[in-house]
């Protein structure tokens, strides 16, 4: 379980997000909604000790994060997958997928390419790509596969569906569930989509302006379509 409280988080002089809390149960699936610039990456930075300062508590499976650098709070199992992708354009998917495993730094290693490419048959024909051959799509699988590769405790994914199209995130998101469901994987979400997050996530915060502004199930964001139009709708 990660559970975060009162979290307050600020570059320099400039606030950015204002007292959240929140959980996510281990194997449970979370989404984080909110528009452009409501603090989604701000808050996933936070997790990991890389960027904004913070104060409040944040804690993975009960241990607190105070004080830990982002190399041991990755090495605790949170594994971010950043919005821009951040691929190695010019080594191959495998090459790509290795190299998540030695970037992880001596963990004992819970993946091996054979096992991700079980999990995402897409990845199978594609291993001898190179980064730069390989659609948005398929850039973005790649990342989420190279996420998973040490076997995260909780796999962060920012805005996986931005830039692609709605069939193309649509499939990916799929993709992410089979995943989640097989690993039993923990997820947290960051999504301005509300479809992808449908797909892949059975708890919802919303967030606006660095505040949380609603949380609960998909039925109970379904009950009040103003947050759709208030906090999503561009
Ligand atoms: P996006 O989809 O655009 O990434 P987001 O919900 O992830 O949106 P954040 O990137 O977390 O939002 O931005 C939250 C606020 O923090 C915004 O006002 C943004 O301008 C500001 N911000 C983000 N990064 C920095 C930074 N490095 N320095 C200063 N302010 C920043």
């Amino acid at each position: 379980m990660l559970e975060v409280r009162d979290l307050h988080a600020c570059y320099g002089d400039s606030k950015a997000l204002f007292g959240l809390s929140l959980r996510v149960p281990t194997g449970g699936g979370v989404a984080l909604l909110g528009r452009n610039g409501a603090g989604k990456s701000t808050f996933l930075k936070a997790l990991l000790n890389a960027g904004p300062q913070t104060t409040g508590s944040m804690l993975l499976q009960g241990h607190s994060l105070a004080g830990i650098s982002t190399e041991a709070r990755a090495r605790m199992g949170l594994m971010l997958v950043p919005e821009d992708r951040r691929i190695f354009t010019n080594l191959t998917v495998r090459q790509n997928l290795e190299l998540a495993l030695h970037a992880a730094g001596g963990r004992i290693p819970h993946m091996t390419v054979e096992m991700v490419c079980d999990l995402f048959p897409l990845l199978k024909d594609l291993q001898e790509r190179l980064g730069y051959q390989l659609s948005g799509g398929q850039q973005q699988l790649v990342a989420v596969a190279r996420g998973l590769m040490a076997s995260p405790k909780v796999l962060l994914l920012d805005e996986p569906a931005e830039g692609l199209a709605p069939k193309v995130a649509h499939d990916l998101a799929l993709q992410v569930r089979r995943a989640r469901e097989r690993l039993q994987l923990t997820l947290l979400l960051a999504e301005q989509s509300i479809a992808y997050a449908r797909q892949c996530a059975e708890y919802v915060y919303l967030l606006d302006s660095g505040n949380l502004v609603f949380e609960g199930d998909w039925a109970q964001f379904d009950a009040q379509p103003a947050l759709k139009a208030l906090y999503l709708a561009v």
